[in-house]
């Protein structure tokens, strides 16, 4: 078996991460390991994963977000659910987000190597197949791989930090992202920081990929507490 390309597991409790990366390295796979699931929206923008083992409660948003988005994005990774909550409904509704398998803690290590194992091997699963590789929204596509971006405007090189800055946007999809945690994520700057250097950023990204900068429907102001991004914006 190919085990070149890396597993995401997305734990936040830190000594079931520690064993499952145990376990799982003792096999030959490698792993990344993240503690939220905007982490994990963040990584797979960046790199391809064979498969993500996904904790359903997580902090911020959780395990079924995270399916939902990314089966909404048309993104189709394998997807190993692993959950305390144990109940049938748990399960239907994991299954229904888009899930490919299902385990409940505390679950027999034997059993989820297997389950990761038959999972690879049933996906056939295609790390570098192209679709992966662009993120759409109206008529823009960018390439995560080149950083290059195709707009209504032309194509456009993107800088590393306006490629970070996306990335957070597009991981967090319809929600507000703050000035603080932008700064934070994208400058690696106190969240206090006067500048309009993030405010320039913006206006950039808007002239790039708004048909009319000057009304943005994808990278919206919202006032008094920061930036959304929406993918799909209704109307006109
Ligand atoms: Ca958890």
């Amino acid at each position: 078996m190919n085990h070149e390309t890396p597993l995401l597991l997305v734990e936040d409790e830190p000594h079931i991460a520690q064993g499952l990366i145990f376990n799982l390295e003792e096999e030959g796979y490698q792993v990344t390991h993240v503690e939220t699931g905007e982490q994990a929206l963040e990584q797979l923008l960046k790199k391809a994963y064979a498969l993500i083992i996904l904790d359903l409660s997580l902090p911020g948003i959780d395990g079924l977000e995270v399916c939902d988005r990314l089966r909404s994005q048309g993104n189709q990774i394998p997807i190993l659910i692993l959950t305390a909550r144990g109940t049938e409904q748990d399960r239907i509704t994991g299954l229904s987000k888009g899930a490919d398998d299902y385990l409940a803690k505390p679950f027999n290590l034997k059993e989820f190597l297997l389950r990761v194992a038959g999972l690879l091997r049933r996906a056939n699963w295609q790390p570098s197949s192209p679709e992966n590789k662009f993120y759409t929204f109206g008529s823009n596509q960018i390439n995560l791989e080149t950083d290059q971006a195709v707009t209504d405007h032309g194509t456009i090189q993107l800088t590393e930090l306006e490629m970070k800055m996306l990335l957070l946007f597009f991981a967090r999809e319809g929600k507000v992202l703050s000035r603080g945690e932008l700064l934070k994520e994208v400058w690696g700057m106190s969240p206090k920081t006067e500048t309009r250097t993030l405010d320039n950023f913006v206006v950039r990204l808007r002239k790039y990929f708004e048909i009319d900068p000057t009304k943005p429907r994808y990278f919206r102001t919202i006032r008094g507490r920061g930036y959304c991004f929406i993918q799909n914006p209704e109307g006109n």
